[in-house]
């Protein structure tokens, strides 16, 4: 048997999909060591919600699990007597169904032996392993026998206590928690109607049906947020705030534009390449397309053609562009917007502003907001802080990352948007990641499309530097 271990710290979607790459394209069999943490494997934070109002943002004929079949997930939908179009967007807990299919194929197939481990890792030692499989129990689960010697493997420590000896680590540890705000009182953040996870299965249900209800941000997780309450049903005020005000655009499909990325290739500055782009934008308009067709066609070159920004560059993309770069590029289905509509005409208050404090004044949040140069206050009963995954892994309070940092394995990219790692993944040491954790060298690295290739290809890599 091979001795050959690899452990994949994370069995969301990017850790199951690297699984599964792993088993169709194993030449001879190995052990992979999947760690999840939390529930089953192939849910992770997108696909473990549980209400059906929560869909996919990507049609389903584009959300297929490998590179070269995008209609895959569509297909399997009609195998398992779903009967949806292949451009509708799909609930989302069902792509947590698909997945885990995907890997229990992969497990089945017998190609590799793929564990499940259901652990927390908490720290990864790179040196000279020295302990032998007498030592330590666990090391004979890497099919080591008894005083064998173990060159240079990673230890992945589980907090369980258990060991993971590995010739190769991939952080595949996606989404955090959005960031604690600052303006947030200590009361504030402790009180039961502070919901620092707008993730939580329950959090609906434990919101008052006429409760006065305020959102920190305005993203697809807002979104979310408020489709959770309206399936309750939700009658009292809703309010949204961010410092822009704006929701993300709907989806319109049935556009298309052709490529233009070679016109962008080889510029470097912001300045240089938006004169193109409004350019085109103004064509696609003129020719009856849609400026989202324009955005969509980017996709393919998005990496590249930030990978060619200078840094400087970047720093002025996320100051000024940013906002309006996420909501053209991570739009919503048009049911959503149609949903959003209907609350805005009833209870919905959507607010342009900068929060400055959130107090606890007895029971309610004193919520205090500058708008175009005015102070205003608020109160409500609950505050749900939508503001998107924390990307500043210094601030992270993950045992792991924390004790990564420590030991110098990994670092925050210098637009502390995610890791300073090669664009490959490669975080050296026998350390790699995929996903979000690229998003400051990628930028376009958190959605399936860009999951599927980058699982597909880590584990091409992640062979070769087995063999
Ligand atoms: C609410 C939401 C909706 C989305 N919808 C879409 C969509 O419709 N289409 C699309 O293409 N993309 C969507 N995305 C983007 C999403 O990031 C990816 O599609 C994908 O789900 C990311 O999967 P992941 O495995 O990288 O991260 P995650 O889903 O965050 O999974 C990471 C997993 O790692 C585990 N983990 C972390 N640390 C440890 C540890 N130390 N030990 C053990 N386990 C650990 C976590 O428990 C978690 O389960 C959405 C994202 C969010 C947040």
């Amino acid at each position: 048997m091979s001795t050959h271990t690899i452990t994949i710290i994370g069995g969301g979607a990017s850790g199951t999909l690297l699984a599964v790459q792993l088993a169709r394209q194993a030449r001879a069999p190995f052990t992979v060591h999947l760690v999840e943490q939390h529930g089953p494997p192939g849910r992770g934070v997108a696909y473990g919600t549980l209400t059906p109002a929560h869909r996919l943002n990507v049609p389903a004929n584009k959300m297929g699990a490998y590179p070269d079949q995008p209609g895959h997930f569509h297909e399997w939908l009609l195998q398992n007597g779903h009967t949806f179009a292949p451009d509708a967007f799909v609930p989302r807990q069902l792509y947590a169904e698909y997945l885990q299919a995907q890997l229990q194929a992969a497990m089945e197939s017998g190609a590799i032996q793929i564990e499940l481990v259901h652990d927390e890792a908490i720290d990864i030692e790179v040196e000279q392993v020295q302990a032998t499989s007498q030592q330590d129990p666990s090391l004979r689960g890497a099919g080591l026998s008894a005083h064998e010697a173990i060159p240079n493997k990673a230890l992945v420590i589980l907090a369980s206590g258990r060991r993971l000896a590995s010739d190769a680590v991939v952080l595949a540890f996606g989404n955090f928690l959005p960031p604690q705000p600052s303006f947030l009182s200590p009361q504030a953040a402790a009180a039961p109607k502070y919901f620092g996870n707008p993730w939580q299965p329950d959090l609906a249900a434990r919101i008052g049906p006429h409760d006065r209800v305020l959102m920190l941000g305005m993203g697809l997780t807002a979104v979310d947020t408020l489709l959770s309450l309206q399936a309750q049903p939700h009658s009292g005020p809703l309010f949204a705030i961010s410092t822009h005000g704006w929701w993300p655009a709907a989806h319109e499909l049935g556009h298309s534009y052709p490529d233009f990325s070679t016109e962008l290739a080889g510029l470097t500055s912001l300045p240089a390449m938006l004169p193109v782009l409004r350019r085109h934008l103004r064509a696609a308009a003129a020719q009856g397309s849609n400026w989202r067709a324009v955005i969509d066609s980017l996709r393919p070159s998005t990496q590249a053609l930030w990978q060619q920004l200078p840094l400087a560059e970047k720093r002025r993309f996320m100051r000024h562009l940013r906002r309006l770069w996420d909501v053209s590029r991570h739009r919503m289905p048009q049911e959503c917007a149609a949903a959003l509509d209907a609350m805005h005409a009833s209870q919905l208050h959507s607010l342009q502003g900068r929060v400055t404090a959130i107090e606890m004044a007895g029971s309610e949040f004193s919520v205090s907001y500058r708008s175009r140069g005015q102070l205003h206050s608020l109160r409500v009963d609950a505050v749900i802080n939508c503001m998107g995954s924390e990307s500043n892994y210094s601030r992270l309070p993950s045992r792991l990352v924390q004790n990564l940092l420590t030991r110098q394995l990994i670092q925050p990219d210098a637009l502390a948007q995610g890791l300073e790692a090669a664009p490959d993944g490669a975080l050296g040491s026998r350390l790699y990641t995929l996903g979000t954790a690229l998003k400051g060298v990628l930028w376009e690295s958190t959605a399936m499309p860009e999951i599927r290739a980058q699982a597909h290809d880590l584990a091409a890599l992640l062979l070769k530097s087995l063999s």
